[in-house]
């Protein structure tokens, strides 16, 4: 079986942000890019399932500007077999995005496809939702614990409260959540070797995709600055500024 795992180039999560002055987004000038950090462990997850025997081969995708090729490298330095970058100057949207992963699919026939539940930088959760319903797979999402047998997938995942198992029948979308995996990180030797692995370059026109947006960003605002605490001496004191300047006895 071949697992496919999409990988997108993000903003790294140690970075602090920057909005623009004029709003419009995000100021990605001379910031550390890094791979989205759900992502890898979607790349680790398909990884420990090869080295199981449960697949053959680890595919990773990437849509985005020429330099997501760095994040890709770095998916093969992990250990992926192999590697598509799918070029596009703007970003794209999760429909697009889905869109196109969905093309891939069907070029490359993966039993099991990986994500991440989220990208940090748009925080959209669409993506594997909407690739399950474009190609009618079954999807398990939030994944903490994946086991692979008899063409089905049991993913158990982390709901408010508790853990829900859900068995999916294969070809089927995984998106991966935090304490799935801790992942690798990739030796000086194999990132030398992730050097000479394939990667193949495409565009969104390639899979017949219509990239323009279809949300208009109207605004991008840096969050609320919080106010220092202060230190009470007393749980009396502590009582009288709940309830006289906090107001919340
Ligand atoms: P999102 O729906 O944007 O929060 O992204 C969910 C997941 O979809 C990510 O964790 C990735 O696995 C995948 N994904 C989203 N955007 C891209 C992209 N540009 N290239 C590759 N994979 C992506």
């Amino acid at each position: 079986m071949k697992i496919l795992v999409p990988v997108k180039r993000v903003v790294d999560f140690n970075v602090k942000i920057r909005v623009k002055p004029d709003g419009s987004g995000v100021d990605l000038q001379n910031v550390k890019m890094s791979m989205n950090p759900f992502d890898e462990i979607a790349v680790e997850e398909a990884l420990r399932l090869k080295e199981a025997g449960k697949a053959e081969e680890v595919v990773v995708v990437s849509i985005g500007p020429a330099k997501a090729e760095e994040t890709l490298r770095t998916a093969l330095a992990m250990g992926a077999d192999r590697a598509i970058l799918v070029e596009t100057d703007d970003a794209v949207e999760p429909l697009a995005i889905a869109k196109i992963l969905k093309g891939i699919v069907e070029a490359e026939s993966p039993g099991l496809v990986i994500l991440g539940k989220q990208a940090i930088d748009d925080d959209s959760n669409q993506t594997g939702q909407m690739l399950a319903a474009l190609l009618g797979w079954g999807q398990g999402t939030f994944a903490s614990k994946v086991e692979l047998a008899d063409g089905q997938v049991a993913v158990t995942r982390e709901i408010d409260g508790g853990l829900q198992t859900v068995s999916v029948r294969l070809p089927a979308v995984i998106t991966t959540d935090l304490r799935l995996n801790e992942p690798r990180y990739a030796s000086l030797p194999n990132i030398m070797k992730a050097k000479k692995k394939p990667l193949e370059k495409t565009t969104p026109a390639d899979f017949g995709v219509a990239i323009a947006a279809r949300l208009r960003i109207l605004k991008t605002e840096e969050p609320v600055r919080r106010i220092a605490g202060v230190k009470v001496g007393s749980v009396a004191e502590l009582v009288d500024k709940l309830k006289t300047e906090a107001g919340v006895l």
